[in-house]
C-alpha cells in the first residue's frame, strides 16, 4: 500500500518515547501517526526477561497525563507496564499502524519520504523514537564466531531455565548483566565478566532516589550526576544474589576460541554459553541515506531536533536527546517538553507548513 496522505508529523516507534511524543502533539491539531514494527503494544517491554521488574514504583515511572495506576506492586512488573503502555494508547486514541518497519528514509523535495515494509508514507516533520532495543551490541572479540557454544544477548534472553546445569559467562557490569547473573547463578556455574568492578548503589536507593537526585544537580546547573543511572540498583533478586556470594566478578578474557575463552593469563576455559548484556546502540539504521549519523550512530541534535535535517526530531535515545530521556519518567520531562512548545516545533523547523 502507498498512502497518497502526506502527514504533519510521523513519528516511527510506538513505545514509551512514540507515545509520551504524541500525548505532547495531540495538543497542536496536526495530523499525526505513528508507525510501530512490533505487532502489539508495549515497545521493548515486550522482549524483557520473565522476571523484570522496573527499579522505582509507579508513580514515578509515568508518562505524562495518566499516572501509572496505584495498586501495583511496589515496583511494577514488565507485564503492568506493557498493560499500562496497552492502556494509555487507548486512552488517548492515536493512530497507530502495526507492524509497519521503516527500512529506509529519504528526501523527495521538501517531504520525509518513508520506505517501509508496508509501502510508503510521506510525512513534513519526522520524529525518531525506535530506541535501541532491536540493535543490540556485541563487543569485538577474536574468536567470537568460532566459539561453538549458544551465545544470546540480554536482548533476547527470557528466563534461566535453559542455562540449567551448564557453565555460563554473564558478560556486562551494569543491571541487565547483575539481574541476569542473580538469576542464572541459581541453576549454572556462573562466571559473571565486567570490564571494571561492578558499581553497586545502596541498598536503600532505587530509580526515584537517583532520578531526583539527578534532577536536583541538573538543574542546580551540574549535570553530572552524583550516582551514575547506569548504576547497579539494589533490587530484591541482586540482594539475594549478594547473600549467596554470588556477584563476584572477574575482569574480561582476551580471545575466544570454539570451546570457550582465553583469559589474560593465557588459560583457556570451557564455557557451554555466553550471555552478552553488552548493551545497546540507537536503532537509527533507516536513517542512513541521508548521512546524518555519526560513527557511534548517533545524529547531531540541538535539544531534541536535528542539528543539520529540518524537521527532523529524535527522542527517547539516552542523555544525547535528554537529560534520562531513556526511562518512561525521563522521557517527559526532558525531551518531550521540548517538543510541547510548538513555537519551537513550529518555528526551528523549516518545512514548508510550519
Ligand atoms: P522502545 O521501547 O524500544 O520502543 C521503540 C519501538 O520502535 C519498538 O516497538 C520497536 O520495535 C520500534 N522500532 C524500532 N525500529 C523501528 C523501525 N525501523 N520501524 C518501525 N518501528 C521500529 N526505564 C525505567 O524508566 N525504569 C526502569 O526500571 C527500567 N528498567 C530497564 C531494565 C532493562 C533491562 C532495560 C533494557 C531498560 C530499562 N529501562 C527502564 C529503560 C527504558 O524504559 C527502555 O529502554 C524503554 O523501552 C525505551 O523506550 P522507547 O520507546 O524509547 O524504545
Amino acid at each position: 500500500m502507498n498512502e497518497q496522505t502526506v502527514h504533519d508529523v510521523i513519528i516511527i516507534g510506538g513505545g514509551q518515547s512514540g507515545l509520551a511524543t504524541a500525548y505532547h502533539l495531540r495538543r497542536n491539531a496536526l495530523d499525526v501517526i505513528l508507525l510501530d514494527d512490533q505487532s502489539s503494544p508495549g515497545g521493548a517491554w515486550q522482549h524483557g526477561w520473565e522476571s523484570l521488574r522496573l527499579f522505582s514504583p509507579a508513580d514515578a515511572s509515568s508518562l505524562p497525563g495518566w499516572l501509572m495506576p496505584r495498586g501495583l506492586d511496589t515496583y511494577p512488573s514488565r507485564q503492568e507496564v506493557i498493560d499500562y503502555l496497552t492502556n494509555y494508547e487507548k486512552r488517548y486514541g492515536f493512530t497507530i499502524h502495526r507492524p509497519v518497519h521503516v527500512y529506509a528514509v529519504k528526501l523527495e523535495d521538501t517531504l520525509f519520504l518513508l520506505m517501509t515494509n508496508q509501502g510508503e508514507y510521506r510525512c513534513r516533520a519526522l520524529v525518531c523514537s525506535t530506541g535501541s532495543w532491536s540493535h543490540p551490541y556485541l563487543p569485538a572479540y577474536a574468536g567470537r564466531e568460532d566459539f561453538s557454544g549458544k551465545q544470546i544477548h540480554s536482548a533476547t534472553y527470557t528466563s534461566p531455565d535453559e542455562f540449567a546445569g551448564k557453565r555460563v559467562l554473564v558478560v556486562g557490569g551494569g543491571n541487565s548483566g547483575a539481574q541476569i547473573v542473580a538469576e542464572v547463578s541459581k541453576v549454572a556455574n556462573t562466571t559473571w565478566v565486567t570490564q571494571q568492578e561492578p558499581s553497586f548503589l545502596p541498598d536503600e536507593v532505587d530509580g526515584r532516589y537517583l532520578f531526583q537526585a539527578a534532577t536536583q544537580r541538573f538543574h542546580a546547573g551540574d549535570p553530572r550526576p552524583r550516582a551514575n543511572l547506569a548504576d547497579i540498583v539494589m533490587v530484591d533478586s541482586v540482594k539475594e544474589a549478594r547473600s549467596r556470594d554470588a556477584l563476584q566478578a572477574v575482569r574480561p578474557f582476551t580471545a575466544l576460541n570454539q570451546d570457550g575463552v582465553i583469559w589474560p593469563d593465557g588459560s583457556q576455559e570451557s564455557v557451554d554459553a555466553i550471555i552478552w548484556c553488552t548493551g545497546f546502540r540507537p536503532a537509527l539504521q533507516f536513517l542512513d541515506e541521508l548521512d546524518l549519523r555519526t560513527p557511534d550512530g548517533r545524529v547531531e541534535v540541538e535539544g531534541t531536533r536535528s542539528v543539520k535535517q529540518p524537521g527532523l526530531w529524535l527522542v527517547g535515545y539516552g542523555s544525547w536527546t535528554g537529560f534520562a530521556s531513556a526511562t518512561l519518567i525521563g522521557v517527559n520531562r526532558s525531551a518531550v517538553k521540548r517538543l510541547r512548545k510548538s513555537s519551537a516545533f513550529y518555528k526551528e523547523s523549516s518545512r514548508p507548513f510550519f
